[in-house]
């Protein structure tokens, strides 16, 4: 199997050049040789967990090869192994799923039963996440040069941790990233040279580690090359942080001090190494920021910036016009395609419009199958997903090199760390090839039809929570004749938008605090995702319920007929995004409320006590 490119130690013998040109090597090798790749990552695989309890269950009896490995092994949702995992969080730690300790659980953003899954994880599995990582840079410089002049302003953060019953960590995968040695100890690197110090992004607490970031990209603002989040709801997020609290970050580097808030010793030792009184600085970004407008402000506080490096793929690109706006237009970059299951690839052409973004593969990652989507066969946009494949769709999935240009698919992944034949719930789209290994454009989550942040909120969740909700309405007699909903990006950060038509047969009218509780209810019904996106991230704004005019669902029908929809097979969206269609609602909306609080939320899973 090709080598990947290992890390040099010293500033002084730091061979960029060298480097990157041994890592796009690395590519040209792993995609040239993409299908032997993948039959030695199977064979590694299967044999190292030849004796874990699930395979043998399944009687593969040390088989190795692809053959028998997808006549036995069943293509698998999160909830077919959820027993194991759960065996796994209560402390059992006989060889369930992987013959390698689990090192802890990676809590991913999709959700099975309204809290995070939980993904099984070892040690070795962050070598790969950091590799796939270290691509990321030699791509970029191809198209960029000098990036290694400078820095990057990242805004990375890490969220809270729990225990399991059985002592293991939970936490998002990019959390347990940041505090590993691969990013703290990390060798000097121009290509991961941030102008956020560490301490910043390993600050527990949201407010102080954005604040400091801020400022510390602030005080570096000329030699700042690329700035970026991982998602663009979150970079989007520290421009509204900048808009809030400029004044305080120009005192700061006015006089050179650092706000009282920011209590943490480490992160305060650690701004205090960049933080020096600059007055012309601080007049300079006050000067800017207090203009009427923002758009640019990017560009104008960051003039040296060169591209923003955020995922506008997905429902992300409903960010793509604010971005824009306040870019002035520069790139909007989106480098990888990862997950807490495994990190999956790669875009060789990150210049690429955003529409346009395809992800290579990464073949020595896990071993990849595709299960081939066809649209409008119930697996996308329906409420009853078929949850196990029969055996015919169990013989559709091919292999990595053997996608067909223009097929939708939806991957299936085998991992180092105990996942077999498991459906991440994603649908690719085959873009190209770069020699075997074939690109492709994420389209979409299946099922989602919500989403503001990391939160991914489905049909059936969305249905259940509007379902607690009316209760709210049956001593005015009322009952909700229709809905639909909106994920509304404009405002920041962005919020859910329901739109409800309601039939009222009693007299007594239904006062706002009904309603409010309405928005409540059903914050409090949705999956913890979204719940900690409001509670704790403060990423996603209060829940709002527009009460429509009778007869608005009737227009919504019409104007869907007017644009070839077919009367008979028509049924209510249950989520919208086509504007004329919000267009429509809005107008016809008499009454609007707001969630007048946070719903509940607490790290770890409802079963789980929560004392850790
Ligand atoms: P999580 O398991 O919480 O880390 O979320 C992983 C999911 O985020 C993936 O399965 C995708 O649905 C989504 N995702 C990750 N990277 C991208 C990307 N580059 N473009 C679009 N969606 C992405």
């Amino acid at each position: 199997m090709p080598e990947a490119p290992k890390n040099t130690q010293k500033p002084s013998d730091y061979n960029l050049e060298l480097k990157n040109k041994k890592t796009l090597q690395f590519i040209e090798d792993v995609t040239s040789n993409a299908d032997e790749v993948q039959k030695k990552v199977l064979e590694e695989i299967l044999s190292r967990n030849a004796h874990v309890e699930y395979l043998q269950r399944h009687g593969l009896n040390g088989h190795t090869d692809r053959e028998t490995f997808k006549k036995i092994v069943p293509v698998i949702t999160y909830e077919d192994i959820q027993p194991h995992i759960n065996r796994i969080a209560n402390g059992d730690t006989s060889p369930i799923l992987c013959s390698k300790p689990i090192s802890e659980f990676l809590t991913s953003s999709g959700t099975s039963g309204g809290e995070r899954k939980l993904m099984p994880t070892i040690e070795e599995e962050l070598g790969r996440r950091s590799l796939l990582y270290s691509l990321l840079m030699p791509v970029m410089g191809q198209f960029v040069p000098g990036l290694d002049k400078g820095k990057g302003m990242y805004f990375l953060f890490i969220k809270s941790e729990a225990k399991t019953p059985g002592g293991l960590v939970a936490r998002p995968v990019l959390t347990s990233y940041y505090k590993s040695n691969y990013f703290k100890d990390r060798p000097y690197d121009p290509n991961t040279n941030y102008t956020s110090p560490n301490q910043t992004i390993l600050c527990p607490d949201s407010y102080q580690s954005m604040y400091s970031q801020l400022l510390c990209g602030l005080c570096q603002h000329k030699e700042v090359l690329r700035v970026g989040a991982v998602f663009a709801s979150g970079f989007i997020r520290a421009i509204r942080f900048l808009e809030k609290h400029w004044p305080l970050l120009c005192n700061d580097i006015r006089t050179g001090t650092i706000d009282a808030q920011i209590t943490d010793q480490s992160v305060r030792d650690a701004v205090t190494k960049i933080l020096k009184p600059d007055l012309k600085l601080a007049d300079f970004i006050e000067a800017e920021c207090s203009k009427d407008s923002w758009q640019g402000i990017i560009t104008r506080l960051w003039p040296n910036t060169k591209y923003v490096d955020v995922i506008v793929t997905g429902t992300m690109s409903q960010y793509i016009p604010t971005l824009d706006y306040y870019s002035n237009g520069l790139p909007l970059v989106c480098t990888m395609y990862a997950s807490s299951e495994c990190y999956f690839g790669v875009n060789l052409k990150p210049l690429c419009k955003p529409s346009e973004v395809s992800y290579t593969l990464i073949p020595t990652m896990a071993y990849f199958e595709f299960l081939p989507v066809h649209r409008n066969n119930g697996i996308t946009n329906s409420i009853s997903v078929p949850k196990s494949l029969n055996e015919k769709e169990q013989q559709e999935l091919v292999d990595l090199v053997d996608v067909k240009l223009g097929q939708e698919y939806e991957l299936v992944v085998t991992t180092y760390a105990g996942l077999y034949r498991y459906r991440v719930g994603d649908v690719l789209r085959v873009a190209g090839f770069k020699n075997k290994a074939p690109q492709f454009n994420f389209i979409c989550r299946k099922n989602v039809v919500l989403s503001i942040d990391s939160d991914k909120t489905d049909e059936v969740e969305l249905q259940n929570a509007v379902k607690n909700a009316v209760n709210h309405l049956l001593p005015f007699d009322a009952t909700l004749a229709e809905y639909t909903s909106y994920a509304d990006t404009t405002t920041i950060p962005g919020h859910y938008v329901l739109y409800w038509e309601l039939s009222l047969n009693g007299t007594t009218p239904i006062p706002p605090s009904i309603f409010e509780d309405c928005c409540l209810t059903i914050e409090g019904s949705l999956n913890s995702v979204y719940r900690q996106g409001r509670v704790c991230d403060r990423s996603i704004g209060p829940l709002e319920i527009k009460i429509v005019e009778p007869g608005t669902f009737d227009k919504l029908m019409d104007y869907a007929i007017s644009l070839g929809a077919s009367i008979n097979q028509y049924k209510t969206p249950r989520c919208v995004k086509f504007a004329p269609i919000v267009e429509l609602l809005n107008s016809r909306t008499v009454s609007s409320y707001f969630s007048p609080k946070c719903p509940k939320w607490l790290p770890g899973h409802k079963q789980w006590s929560n004392k850790n």
